[in-house]
């Protein structure tokens, strides 16, 4: 445990400072009678708070904002972002605010973030709060993706306010205390550009730059590199993100970060029998964030991205074009390797196995895998055990079994590594139906199944005795299973 005094721990206002036409002091709502639902220890440590003070009263006050240092500068942070597809000039933090950054042991600042906060100058038509549920669920499921190696915004805390609010029924209100490289979104670049204040724009990108990709900072047009250095991030991300079945659910330009890290999670899902056209979110009734349309996306919201950087990448506008032109191409291509590299893996291929040989073994099983609408992640992590001789389960839950029969013979010539596979294919997933009933609970007043649930996430490759429920598919009884964004 850390014995660092928590008066020690300076915010940092760095972007307070810096962009005061992108943040607007505010302060959080006052929270009648707070009680501390989740702390995470490892990362409370990691960022030098001592745990033991943080589920003090004070330190409760200051996981919501309402005790902080002298020098701290909460803000309201405002961005623009395409929802859907549809512009708006003004979102920003309806009911979020950043704290300040905190440096870590290795020198990189993180923000310290809260959400739920209360009302801001940016919340339209919104209460500012948020209920326990999804707070709950943004915590479980972000902590699930860092344990799965997938870059992710973390989760401190949640802290019940003690307040209620008004949804569809009235819940429980809670503040989630979030932990991000950084909260500059491809809406921020949009909201900068929008201004006309081009030197705001320099600022803005210089900011991004030194913070997420610095090595930019000594290109011959750093402004192109900063381009390139998101698409790349973006890439990886939604590459990891569809290896594992996961589902965003509402990639709106606000909700994508120029740092690559996953943000917002409100109605996400991880899939469970696979399906290519899969959406949870009740909002999404085109099935536009849809699971194998994220890459598509992916790639629409960069162009935005693109768009907004144009006037740093080129004096002239057509020169401008081609050259973000040229770098969005960029982003099929690093995708693609990315996600084919992660499949290889998934089925104990070795790395410099020819792409001729790989890509049929991967294209055809997951063929079999779709027309089973077998349950994705059991599936790979049961491949290991056909790897190692039992083919079993996964035989049982294919149709075409004469197809798997053939497939597997060409598969094992290959000799697939099943210590390797069990390495990147998870046997414990933030399941809906686990998520569902967890959530439920506490918000009955039990965190009991959280804490049993996060437990399982938090180490996700090794099997452990006693946690099967946590790694069997739903039962046929749940679903179809929808999400909401929980405003
Ligand atoms: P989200 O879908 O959570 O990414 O939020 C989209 C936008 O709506 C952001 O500008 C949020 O700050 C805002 N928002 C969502 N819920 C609320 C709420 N309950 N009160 C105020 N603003 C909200
Ligand atoms: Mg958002």
């Amino acid at each position: 445990m850390s014995d660092i005094a928590p008066s020690t721990i300076a915010f940092e206002g760095h972007f307070a400072r810096e962009f005061p036409e992108l943040a607007v002091p505010w302060r959080a709502e006052e929270a009648p009678d707070p009680r501390l639902l989740l702390v995470n220890e490892p990362l409370a440590v990691e960022l030098g708070f001592d745990p033991g003070f943080l589920r003090s009263p004070e330190g409760l006050r200051l996981l919501i904002g309402n005790a902080l240092p002298e020098d701290a500068t909460p803000v309201a942070q405002g961005y623009s972002g395409h929802q859907f597809g549809f512009y708006s000039p003004r979102l920003g933090d309806g009911r979020a605010l950043l704290l300040g950054e905190i440096a870590g042991a290795d020198g990189k600042f993180r923000d310290i973030h809260l959400k739920g906060s209360g009302r801001t100058p940016f919340a339209r038509n919104g209460d500012g709060r948020a209920a326990v549920g999804p707070m709950l669920r943004e915590y479980i499921v972000s902590e699930s993706m860092h344990a799965l190696h997938i870059p992710t915004t973390r989760s401190l805390a949640v802290v019940a306010t003690g307040r209620s609010v008004q949804r569809e029924t009235v819940l429980p209100g809670a503040v989630l205390t979030r932990v991000a490289g950084s909260h500059i979104r491809v809406g921020s670049f949009q909201y900068a550009r929008a201004s006309n204040d081009i030197e705001l724009l320099r600022r803005l990108a210089d900011h991004a730059i030194e913070r997420h990709h610095p090595s930019s900072s000594t290109e011959v047009n750093p402004y192109l590199a900063l381009l390139k250095g998101v698409i790349a991030v973006q890439a990886r991300l939604v590459a990891q993100w569809m290896l594992v079945g996961f589902v965003h659910g509402v990639m709106n330009t606000d909700n994508m970060t120029v740092s690559g890290e996953t943000i917002d999670y409100g109605p996400c899902a991880f899939m469970d029998g696979f399906d290519p056209v899969a959406v949870y979110s009740s909002i999404d009734e085109q099935g536009r964030y849809a699971y194998r349309n994220q890459p598509v996306v992916a790639e629409w919201n960069l162009a935005r991205f693109a768009e907004s950087l144009a006037p740093l990448i080129h004096d002239d506008e057509e020169q401008a074009v081609a050259l973000a032109v040229e770098a969005l191409g960029g982003f099929r291509q690093q995708y693609s390797a990315a996600w084919f590299a992660g499949m290889r893996a998934k089925l104990g291929l070795p790395e410099g196995m020819d792409d001729a040989v790989a890509s049929p073994l991967v294209d055809d099983l997951l063929k079999l895998v779709q027309e089973a609408r077998a349950d994705y992640t059991s599936f790979f992590r049961n491949l290991g055990k056909a790897a190692r001789g039992n083919a079993e389960p996964v035989r049982g839950v294919l149709l075409d079994l004469p197809a798997f029969d053939d497939w597997l013979e060409r598969w094992r010539a290959r000799n697939p590594d099943a210590d390797a596979m069990d390495r990147v294919n998870p046997v414990y997933i933030p399941r809906n139906h686990l998520v569902e009933e967890a959530l439920a609970a506490a918000t009955n007043g039990d965190i009991g199944p959280t804490a049993e649930l996060l437990e399982a996430l938090s180490s996700p490759y090794v099997e452990r005795p006693g946690l099967d429920r946590f790694a069997d598919p739903a039962p046929e009884s749940f679903g179809p299973y929808r999400t909401f964004c929980g405003t």
